[in-house]
C-alpha cells in the first residue's frame, strides 16, 4: 500500500535532527527555564541559544524574538497586541482577504470589539495591489498586515513594497511568514516589517511551537498576561524542547534552502506540466510566475466534479492532499482564497492543493499523476455535469 504525503502546507514531519536535539529536554535537563537554580540555568541557555539560532536565520536581534505555542499565536498577537497598544490612535486595521484564519478569524473578532477592518481584494493570482493598499490607509489606521506567502496557492506577496507603503503613512506592518520561513530567504531588516509571525511545524520543527519577530522599540501590550517570561512580553512556562526543535529545523531549512528548492520546486514543476498535458478542463490556481509562488505548491480545480471525491479517492490510492481550505469540519464553505481570485463557486469546490516536501520522489509524483487521471476520468463519467465533447 502506498503511503503519498503531498500537503506539507498543513505539517511537515519533525525532521530527525530536530528531533535528536530537542529529547534531553523532555528528561535530563527538565528544568524551568525561568528558575534561578542549575537545572533552570541549563534550560536558560538552550532557550537563548536557540533565540539566537532564529535570529540569526532572519537577520534578526535575539531580543527582537519572542516564542509562542504556535503560528496563530503570533498572529493573535500581533494584531490584538498593536490594536490595544495603539487604541488611542486609532480602530483601523488593513489585512487582506486572502489571510490565514489565524489572521482573519481574529480580525472578524476585532471587529466585534469595535475595530474596523478593511479586506484588501486581490488579483487574478493573489497578488494584493501596492495601490489598493495606499488607499485603504487612513489616519486612524494603526496596523497593516498581509500575509508572506498564501498556504492554499502559494502567492507570494511583495511584502518589502507593501511595507514601504504603511511606513510612507507611518503605519506599522505585520507579515504572517508561517508559510515563507524556512522557504524563501529573508532579512527582517531589508523587508522593513515591525512585527513578523512564524510556526516550527511548517518548517520540518515540532508542531506547537512559534515565534513572533518584534522589531526592536516598538511596544506591544501582551496577549498571555501572566508571569515574566519572554521578557515580561508573554506569560507561560517556555516549552524549552519546542525552542531547542524550532532552532535546529529553521537553521537547517535555511542552510540547505537552495537544494530543498530546487528538488522540491522540481517534483512540483514535474507534477504541474503532466496534470496539465493529461487533463482537461482544469484551472491551475495561483501565481504564474514561479519566482512569485512557493516551490511546494500545487492548487488545481477540476471541472465538473467535487475535490472532495477526489481526495476520498486519492486517498484510497495512499496518496494525501488537501481540499487546500479551511473546509474542515465538513463544512461547505468554498475556499475564500480561491473565490477572491476569480474562480466560479462551482469550480472552486472541484479544487485540490498537492504540496510537496523534502520526503516525496519522483515516483510519488508519477504515481499520483496516474492516479489523478484515472479518478478525475472515473468522476467525471458519473459527473451530469459533464459531457463528452
Ligand atoms: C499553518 C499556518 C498558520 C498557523 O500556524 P499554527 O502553528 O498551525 O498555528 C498561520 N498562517 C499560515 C499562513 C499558515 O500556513
Amino acid at each position: 500500500m502506498k503511503n503519498i504525503y503531498l500537503d506539507n502546507a498543513a505539517t511537515t514531519p519533525l525532521s530527525e535532527k530536530a528531533f535528536e536535539a530537542m529529547k534531553p529536554y523532555f528528561t535530563d535537563v527538565f528544568g524551568n527555564a525561568n528558575s534561578q537554580h542549575a537545572f533552570g540555568r541549563e534550560a536558560a541557555k538552550a532557550v537563548a541559544d536557540a533565540r539566537q539560532t532564529i535570529a540569526e536565520c532572519i537577520g534578526a536581534k535575539p531580543s527582537e524574538i519572542y516564542f509562542t505555542s504556535c503560528g496563530t499565536e503570533a498572529d493573535n498577537w500581533a494584531l490584538k497586541g498593536i490594536a490595544s497598544q495603539l487604541k488611542d490612535k486609532g480602530k483601523h486595521i488593513v489585512t487582506s482577504v486572502i489571510e490565514h484564519p489565524a489572521i482573519h478569524t481574529a480580525c472578524k473578532q476585532l471587529e466585534k470589539y469595535g475595530w474596523e477592518i478593511t479586506y484588501l481584494p486581490v488579483d487574478g493570482q493573489g497578488f494584493v495591489s501596492a495601490r489598493d493598499l495606499e488607499n485603504a490607509l487612513r489616519e486612524d489606521t494603526v496596523l497593516v498586515s498581509i500575509m508572506y506567502a498564501n498556504n492554499e496557492i502559494g502567492t507570494v506577496q511583495p511584502i518589502g513594497e507593501l511595507c514601504e507603503i504603511a511606513h510612507k503613512h507611518g503605519v506599522l506592518f505585520h507579515t504572517d511568514a508561517v508559510q515563507a520561513t524556512g522557504a524563501i530567504k529573508y532579512d527582517v531588516k531589508e523587508l522593513g516589517v515591525d512585527l513578523l509571525s512564524m510556526s516550527a511545524h511548517k518548517f520540518y520543527g515540532p508542531k506547537g511551537m512559534g515565534a513572533l519577530y518584534v522589531r526592536n522599540g516598538l511596544r506591544i501590550e501582551k496577549l498571555l498576561a501572566g508571569g515574566e517570561q519572554e521578557r515580561a512580553h508573554r506569560g507561560g512556562t517556555t516549552n524549552t524542547a519546542g525552542a531547542v526543535g524550532m532552532a535546529v529545523a529553521l537553521k537547517d531549512a535555511v542552510d540547505h534552502m537552495e537544494e530543498n528548492a530546487k528538488y522540491v520546486g522540481g517534483l512540483r514543476d514535474r507534477f504541474v506540466s503532466k496534470v496539465l498535458e493529461r487533463i482537461d478542463d482544469i484551472y491551475y490556481n495561483g501565481a504564474k510566475d514561479n519566482s512569485k509562488r512557493l516551490y511546494n505548491n500545487a492548487n488545481f480545480s477540476f471541472r465538473y466534479i467535487e475535490g472532495e471525491s477526489i481526495l476520498f479517492s486519492l486517498d484510497l490510492a495512499g496518496i494525501c492532499a488537501s481540499s487546500g481550505s479551511a473546509c474542515s469540519s465538513g463544512s461547505l464553505e468554498p475556499s475564500r482564497t480561491l473565490l477572491a481570485i476569480g474562480v466560479p463557486i462551482g469550480t472552486a469546490h472541484g479544487s485540490i492543493r498537492f504540496t510537496f516536501g523534502k520526503n516525496n520522489t519522483v515516483e510519488d509524483v508519477d504515481y499520483t499523476v496516474d492516479e489523478l487521471v484515472k479518478t478525475v476520468e472515473k468522476l467525471r463519467a458519473m459527473s451530469p455535469l459533464y459531457k463528452k465533447n
